[in-house]
């Protein structure tokens, strides 16, 4: 026996970083553990990172895992080369990979555990483990035909309720985001409201509002996505607008209030993302921006490149520069009402006169072009040809439950609003907590 084998903790130690996977037995029954001459201060003869023990067949090899991690600049192929995989074998394992996952996502940090078995000079690869996200685990292990093999496993992931509620003080997204509402589920809120609310001229310090909404967490708690609003209730000025998402015998789910009436006008009062619009109070006073008498129209001042949505389903008419508009787009929604957007910086990429645009669908951008002191949208509402103010136009409603479909929303609406209570209690417990 002349090879000289460290201690067991010297040898851990060494290995700090890889976790021994094999080898263990081996060097039990080769190795002289606590020898007299396996002095510490000699272990750096045996190498940094790895070791290798005499298989009882006399060729050299050992199983390694390794956990490493990404760092700035990384590929998974710089990754694995820098870990002396066989160029070969990392090109064959990343194409599996590709497969259930696109390399490009990872992330510095994130940590890669490669499993190798070290033979002759170069570590050949056995399998590359990771968690993707806090849902999948994706193993690429070499098969015994020969092949890389990608496997996922996803966590079971549990369906629940979220809310969140709040007053506002200053604006409305920094009241949704002080009270943990996601930015996705804010958005999906202002939405429901455009139709009822004009986000730039109707919020008031000292509105409220609440949300509930689904969110999706893993067995241990760790919060994956959020999804549909089930209801969201605004209270502005004291009156109280609320919905709830109903789906009827037609399948087109929409938010109804709690007389069956949906949430759906034909045109929508805010058709801007009403979380970008500029927050204060006090806007509509601005000389500019607020109202004159000659002024045909409703302007919303947001960011150069918010987008702009069509407030209602229709046909473009008018595309195009047109005289102190700037850059204008026009949309027939049917043979009474028109609405019209001016000053914008850019039109939606292939939009031309005469395409069809759905409610909601982004047409252009918020810019300052024509005669314009800003980047704001003004929008107009044209009935029969005639400028109206958008805001106090009467606008027809949308669809209302009726017959046996009013009695099966009537039926549900209980239950949501017990949900609403347990989750509404639950939230109130936690603010007083967390005072
Ligand atoms: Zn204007």
């Amino acid at each position: 026996m002349t090879q000289r084998v460290r201690p067991r903790s010297a040898l851990v130690a060494s290995v700090l970083g890889s976790v021994l996977l094999a080898g263990i037995g081996g060097f039990a029954m080769f190795g002289t553990v606590g020898a007299p001459d396996t002095d510490p201060t000699t272990a750096e003869a045996s190498g940094a990172n790895s070791f290798s023990i005499p298989s009882p067949e006399g060729s050299a090899s050992t199983l390694e895992t390794r956990a490493v991690k990404v760092e700035r600049g990384d590929t998974l192929m710089k990754l694995l080369t820098k870990n002396e995989v066989d160029r070969r074998d990392a090109h064959a394992a990343i194409e599996a990979l590709t497969e259930v996952y696109d390399p490009r996502r990872m992330q510095i940090g994130q940590l890669f555990e490669l499993s190798l078995e070290e033979s002759a000079d170069k570590p050949s690869l056995l399998s590359i483990s990771f968690k993707a996200d806090p849902v999948r685990t994706i193993q690429v292990h070499y098969t015994d035909d020969g092949a890389y093999k990608a496997d996922v496993k996803e966590k079971a992931l549990q369906r629940g309720d979220a809310f969140g509620a709040g007053t506002i003080r200053s604006s409305l997204y920094v009241a949704a985001v002080d009270a943990g509402i996601p930015v996705a589920v804010l958005h999906d809120m202002i939405r429901i409201f455009s139709f009822d609310v004009d986000f730039q001229r109707d919020i008031q310090k000292g509105d409220r509002f609440e949300v509930l909404y689904d969110e999706q967490r893993t067995g241990d708690g760790t919060l994956v996505r959020t999804g549909d609003i089930t209801y969201a209730a605004m209270t502005l000025s004291g009156k109280e607008l609320a919905y709830f998402r109903y789906t009827p015998k037609s399948g087109v789910t929409d938010y109804f209030n709690r007389k069956g009436q949906s949430v759906r006008k034909t045109l929508m009062r805010t058709p801007v993302n009403g979380a970008r619009l500029s927050s204060g109070f006090g806007k509509r006073r601005h000389p500019i921006l607020g109202f004159t008498k000659m002024h045909r129209g409703t302007d919303f001042a947001a960011p150069s490149g918010t987008p702009i949505m069509a407030a209602g389903d229709g046909v473009i008419d008018y595309i195009g520069r047109n005289g102190s508009y700037g850059k204008y787009i026009r949309v027939r929604h049917n043979s009474t009402y028109k609405t019209a957007y001016a000053h914008m910086s850019g039109f939606k990429r292939g939009l031309t006169k005469g395409a069809r645009v759905k409610q909601g669908e982004v047409i252009g951008y918020i810019g300052t072009t024509g005669r314009s002191t800003g980047p704001h949208l003004h929008y107009e509402v044209l009935e029969n040809g005639l400028q109206r103010n958008p805001m106090s136009v009467k606008l027809p409603a949308g669809e209302k439950l009726k017959g046996q479909e009013l009695k099966r929303f009537a039926a549900v609406l209980p239950a949501m609003e017990q949900r609403i209570a347990v989750s509404r209690d639950d939230n109130t417990l936690v603010a007083a907590q967390s005072n």
